[in-house]
C-alpha cells in the first residue's frame, strides 16, 4: 500500500475499541515477522514498510488503549515500556545514526488500527515536517 492508501484507510476507519488485526498477530492467528517479544509487548515488521526498517510495537493487552488520546494514569508504565522497547529494537536493527518513533492518533493523525502502537522507522534520512 502507498502512504495515500494508508490515509484512505485511516479516514474510512471508525475509531472503536473492537478487536483489531493486531489481536490476530498477538494470538499468532496470522503470520508476522516478530523482531522482539517480552511479557508485555510485541514488535513485528510493518506489512507496508515506509522505510528500510519499519517496525510496529504494541502492548499485548490493549486495556482500553485504542489510541494515545485514550491514555489514562494506569497506562503510564506500558507507555514508557513501549518507548524503551523502541530503543532496544533500534539497537537490534543497527539504527546507530538515528531513527524515528511515531504514534498516529485518530483520523487526523492518520491512525488506521485502533490498538495503540508505536512505529519505529529507520535506515534512511527522514524529512521534517512529516506529511
Ligand atoms: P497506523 O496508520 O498508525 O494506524 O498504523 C497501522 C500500521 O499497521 C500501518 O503502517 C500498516 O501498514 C500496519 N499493518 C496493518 N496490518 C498489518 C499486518 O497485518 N501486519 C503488519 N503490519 C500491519
Amino acid at each position: 500500500a502507498t502512504s495515500s492508501d494508508e490515509k484512505t484507510v485511516a479516514l474510512t476507519t471508525t475509531p472503536s475499541d473492537s478487536p483489531t488485526i493486531f489481536d490476530k498477530i498477538i494470538n499468532k492467528e496470522i503470520p508476522s515477522e516478530i523482531v522482539y517479544e517480552d511479557e508485555k509487548v510485541l514488535a513485528f515488521r510493518d506489512i507496508s514498510p515506509q522505510a528500510p526498517t519499519h517496525i510496529i510495537i504494541i502492548p499485548k493487552v490493549k486495556d482500553g488503549l485504542t489510541r494515545l488520546s485514550m491514555a489514562e494514569e494506569r497506562h503510564v508504565e506500558i507507555l514508557g515500556h513501549l518507548l524503551y522497547v523502541a530503543k532496544l529494537v533500534a539497537k537490534q536493527e543497527n539504527l546507530d545514526d538515528g531513527f524515528r518513533v511515531v504514534i498516529n492518533d485518530g483520523p487526523l493523525g492518520c491512525q488506521s488500527v485502533y490498538h495503540l502502537h508505536v512505529h519505529l522507522l529507520g535506515g534512511r534520512q527522514m524529512n521534517w515536517p512529516p506529511g
